[in-house]
């Protein structure tokens, strides 16, 4: 991310535009930053986005914190024999 693009982030100002019910195009990583993350009760700015097909594959912003447990749950519920490593990991990454 160069440095137009951390002005542009806080131009938007983040958190007061609420996402879309509809959007199945993912955002753009700029874009996505504009959002409060979508989990009741966490106010955190999104940095990620997830889609859950039961949820007809919209577009729903997340922040890192809630992005770590999401992928913690899913490789848990796939019985990953290495799930704590590949979770550092991914940490580690963003
Ligand atoms: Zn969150």
């Amino acid at each position: 991310m160069n440095v137009i693009q951390l002005l542009m982030i806080h131009i938007v100002e983040p958190m007061t535009i609420k996402p879309s019910d509809k959007r199945k195009k993912p955002y753009t990583q700029l874009g996505i930053r504009r959002f409060k993350c979508f989990r009741k009760g966490c106010n955190n700015q999104a940095i990620h986005q997830w889609s859950i097909c039961s949820d007809g594959n919209v577009q729903r912003p997340i922040c890192l914190e809630c992005d770590i447990i999401l992928n913690k749950i899913v490789l848990q519920f796939m019985e990953f024999d290495n799930v704590d490593e590949l979770i550092e990991r991914y940490i580690k990454e963003n």
